[in-house]
Order: structure tokens, then sequence, then C-alpha cells
């Protein structure tokens, strides 16, 4: 007799027949890793579950926003409130000069922000804003990275595609790909050698401070200084896609942890709460050429949304007097015995961690591009994450991503993950699971 099917198996089956895949994202689809992927039913704290009622610690975190757990009552009074006040106007608020204010005073290097509301959009906004202050077309960004799935960006751009094994995208057309240099990531020579032949046609280089989207990858020593120094002297602008990293590796995000000032910053996730929106910001005299102020076209229905707003103010009221560096000891404590128990089954593996993202790695050699990523062995990561979600852990469903800790993860949530972890490894040690 076949086992009875799971309400996740159901919904699934009817989400395929009305949504492609079955989803409205594509990584969520399980297709990196195989099996159904579990619908969820409701979260909180550091715990999600699902419909069938199986509650697991989660490390996806919404892909990043929710730093501070899933539901936090302080978040959730905000929306509630912010919602019974009208969910939207179509005019500006309060709360957009607070959050742009916040914004500002957190990250060295954004004088003025605009609200939109995903970090695609961002991006493409960014990027449409560079080709503008600087007269040129050429787009410089590096294999691995994801900046959002606008066209000029979909090119060597990770985690999603890298999961489905696609380089790029049909429907890109092939004028616009052509206008996009792709690098390898830590790869400064080949920056050089680009801008030596090519440096007064490109408007901008756009780059994760720390990779997240080809699993973990961390800037090597003196890659964002080297991006800096070569922008400046040709004219070009930096865009630090901080979607991921902003108010994640601590409060200034990446640029202040690295000590790099980027033209332009891209925000997005952490900034809504767990709500839709997306920032880009930067220097006064770039930003005022954003319409109305100036000429570069840029609008947006819901953009500056009030419940998402007051989401994004109360998280970073929040994280303002958050304590990041235990986040990142609990998260370096994690990893140091996930790993050990990876040592102690005999199982490969490399690890990558900054602040409290990281990724695990099946593969023996360090991982610091995209090339070295996609060596790592996927379908071991795939029988890694079933292992850790029979146990109610809930990993990222593809071998490039990364994973994120929360404010909201316990001592207690470390050690029943590592619990699992020690009992995971050892399953894919023994000599049934090897390929
Ligand atoms: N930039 C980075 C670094 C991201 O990780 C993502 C999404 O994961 C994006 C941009 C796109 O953001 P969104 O999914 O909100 O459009």
């Amino acid at each position: 007799m076949s086992p009875a099917r799971t309400h996740s198996q159901a919904l699934f089956e009817a989400a395929r027949a009305l949504i492609p895949g079955g989803v409205n994202s594509p990584v969520r689809a399980f297709l990196g890793v195989g099996g159904e992927p579990r619908f969820i039913a409701r979260a909180k704290g550091a715990r999600i579950t699902d419909v069938d009622g199986y509650t697991f610690i989660d490390y996806v975190c919404s892909w990043g926003p929710l730093i501070l757990g899933h539901a936090h009552p302080r978040v959730v009074h905000a929306i509630q409130q912010a919602a019974a006040r009208g969910t939207s106007y179509g005019a500006p608020t309060a709360g957009e000069v607070e959050i742009a204010r916040r914004i500002v005073a957190a990250l060295p290097s954004v004088e003025k922000v605009r609200l939109v509301s995903s970090g695609t959009e961002a991006v493409m906004s960014a990027v449409r804003l560079a080709r503008a202050a600087t007269g040129r077309d050429a787009l410089v960004k590096f294999a691995g990275c994801y900046h959002g799935h606008a066209d000029s960006l979909l090119v060597e751009a990770g985690s999603g595609l890298a999961t489905l094994g696609i380089p790029g995208s049909p429907g890109v057309p092939e004028a616009t790909a052509r206008l996009t240099r792709s690098l390898p990531y830590n790869d400064l020579d080949s920056a050089r050698r680009l801008f030596e032949t090519e440096g007064s046609a490109i408007a901008a280089v756009v780059v994760e401070p720390v990779a997240g989207n080809m699993g973990v990858v961390p800037p090597a020593p003196g890659f964002l200084e080297g991006l800096r120094e070569l922008t400046r002297a040709s004219g070009a602008l930096l865009i630090f896609d901080e979607v991921i990293t902003g108010f994640r590796l601590g409060f200034g995000g990446a640029q202040a942890l690295y000590g790099v000032r980027p033209d332009l910053t891209v925000l997005g996730k952490i900034i809504g709460g767990g709500l839709p929106i997306g920032a880009f910001g930067g220097r006064a005299d770039l930003m005022a050429m954003i319409a109305p102020e100036g000429p570069v076209y840029q609008a947006g229905t819901l953009s500056g949304n009030p419940v998402a707003v007051a989401a994004g103010i109360e998280t970073l009221r929040i994280l303002e007097r958050a304590d990041y560096d235990l986040l990142d000891q609990r998260t370096s404590a994690l990893v140091g015995r996930m790993k050990e128990c990876a040592d102690a089954a005999g199982v490969s593996t490399s690890w990558n961690r900054v602040g409290s993202m990281f990724t695990c790695f099946f593969t023996e050699g360090r991982v610091t591009d995209y090339a070295s990523a996609r060596r790592a062995d996927a379908k071991r990561y795939a029988a890694f994450f079933h292992e850790m979600l029979k146990r109610r852990v809930y990993l990222a469903p593809s071998a490039f991503e990364a994973a994120f800790v929360s404010m909201a993860h316990e001592e207690r949530d470390i050690t029943q993950t590592v619990k699992a972890a020690a009992k995971s490894f050892q399953a894919l040690a023994a000599p049934s699971a090897k390929p």
C-alpha cells in the first residue's frame, strides 16, 4: 500500500495545475534537492510549521529578511497598527521619512534613498541611474552573484539559475546581455584587464560585497577596495548590492564592515521586516537625478507602502540596539560544531561564513568564486538536506544558497541542529548512501 499523501503533496499537485512549477519563485520548488516542497502554515521565532503539522528549525528565514525570526511581536504589532490605518494611499507618509532617515544614518555611503517594492526593482533602478549619470551602457557583474531578475543582470546569475542548471534566460535580448560583462568573483586582475580595454564604456560595477547567491563567498582581502579604485579611476560607479547583507552583517551592512564606500547601494529584505520592499540610495548628487528631482524616471504604485514601511521601521528600531556580536558568535559556534560532525563522520566539507550567513559546500577545496562553488557535490547536499529535513531542520532547498541564522535562534535550537547534523552526516557516510 502506498503511504498516504501529505497535505503538502496534495497542495503541490493543485498548485502545479495553476502556477508555473507550482511556486511563485523557482527555488521553492525543491528542484535542486528533489521531492516536494513543504507548504507552510505558520511560523514563530526560529521555527516554521507546515500544513501537515511538522515543525522545523528554519535556516531559510524567508531567504534573509527575518533576522529577528518569524512573527516578532513588535513587528507584528506595528504591521497591525499600520494596516488598521489603511494599507496604501499613493501619497507620502511620515513613515517614509523616518525609514529614509534611519537608512541614511546607518549606511556610511547613503545620503538619499528611494523606496521600491523589491530588490529586483531596486537594482534595476540603480543601474538605470548609473547609466544616466555616466552616459555609458556597459555593466560589470560577477559570476554567481544574483541581483534580481532584471534583463541586464540575468547573466551567470547564481543560485536559482544554478539550481536549474541554466546559464541565463531565454527572453533576455542578446543586445542587452552583451552589455553585461561577467567576471570571476574575487578576481581583481580580470577586472583590471577589462577596465584597461573597455573602461571608458563601463557605467558601473555591481557586486554583492559578500556573495550569498552561489552559497556564501566572502570577498578576498583587497577585492572590494580594488573595485573601488578601478571604478573611481575610470569614472564608473560602484554599486553594492546589499539586499542580503544590509543590516545583516551589522547595522552598517558590508560597507561598514569592510570600510569601502560605494557610490550607490541597493537594499531589500531586512528593511521590510518580511514585507515586500526594496531601496536604492547613495551620493546626493547622483540621487538628485531621479525623478521628479531629475530626469531619470522611476516610480511605483506601492513604493513606500505604509505597512511595509512600518514593519521595516520597527525592525530597524530593534536592530539598532541588537547584539550582532552574539548572533555572530552563535553562528560561529553552530558552524564549528557542524563541521566537527562532518569531520567525525569522514564527510568532506568546506564551510564559508560571514556573520550570520553560512554555507556548507560538499567539497574539499576552498570556495572562493562561482567555479569553485560549482565543484561542490550538489547531490550530496541534496541527500544532506533531506536527512536534516527528516530531523526537523529546514535548510535552503539548493546547494547554492546561504543559510541564515536569526536572533530568534536560541541555544537549544543550535544544539538540536548540531544533533541533527551529526546523525545526518553519519547517514551520508554510511556505505548505502555513497554514490
Ligand atoms: N540582490 C540580491 C543580492 C538578492 O539576494 C536578491 C534576492 O534574493 C535580489 C537582489 C532580488 O531581490 P528580490 O527577490 O526582492 O527581487
